[in-house]
């Protein structure tokens, strides 16, 4: 029996078909947008054999991490997908979110280096809505500061946030300090539009 073609949303590991790419000989290709947000064609046969299951993250978090465990079988599941899309914004320099954790240095606690840890603290994501929050937004991913929670209690926990002033008040000192707003923007990883808002009071009304 032949396996029916390939289709536009099919996933194959961190990778999810988006669209047609123009075939290579006579080799059928896709474009995928990986899990951790990079955009990329891969052969048809690569994907179904499972020799291409990511970008390459996979293989830059094993070799940054060490060890790495594949004996769960739970990857490709949300709660798997929750916590290597964390990693990857804290440990994967090329991935665009880089910039507002790992280079903010929000890390991930040492526990968590392991799937199984991460998933006996957290457990199972209660509904499809849920997705892994951090209490505090400018807190790293463990367990003190980690929830499923919905679009909704997010937009809430972040409004009644009191660390958002303490980066409010970190951008003025640094300002008031004479450091340049672009280098405040690069090193707290706040947009830079939104330091010279801050640098210029302005700022209650992003913040409201
Ligand atoms: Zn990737």
């Amino acid at each position: 029996m032949r396996p029916s073609p390939a289709s536009i949303g099919d996933r194959y590991g961190r990778l999810v078909i988006v669209d047609a790419a123009p075939s290579r000989g006579h080799h059928r290709r896709w474009v995928c947008r990986c899990d951790c947000g990079t955009v990329k064609a891969f052969d048809q046969g690569n994907l179904r054999a499972g020799a291409s299951k990511s970008c390459g993250c996979i293989k830059r978090e094993q070799n940054a991490e060490g060890s790495f465990s594949f004996t769960h079988g739970m990857t490709g599941s949300p709660e798997y997908r929750a916590w290597s899309g964390a990693r990857t914004r804290c440990y994967n320099e090329n991935a665009d979110s880089y910039a507002d954790y790992g280079g903010r240095g929000i890390v991930m606690c040492e526990r968590w280096t392991s799937f199984e840890a991460f998933y006996e603290d957290m457990g199972s994501r209660p509904s499809a809505e849920h997705s892994l929050d951090r209490r505090d937004v400018n807190g790293n991913y463990e367990p003190s500061n980690c929830r499923w929670a919905t679009r909704a209690e997010q937009a809430q926990g972040r409004r009644s946030t009191v660390l958002t002033w303490d980066l409010i008040n970190e951008i003025r000192g640094r300002h008031e300090h004479g450091e340049p707003r672009i280098s405040i923007a690069k090193r707290l990883g706040v947009r830079s539009a939104r330091v010279s808002a801050v640098v210029r009071n302005r700022i209650w009304k992003e913040a409201a």
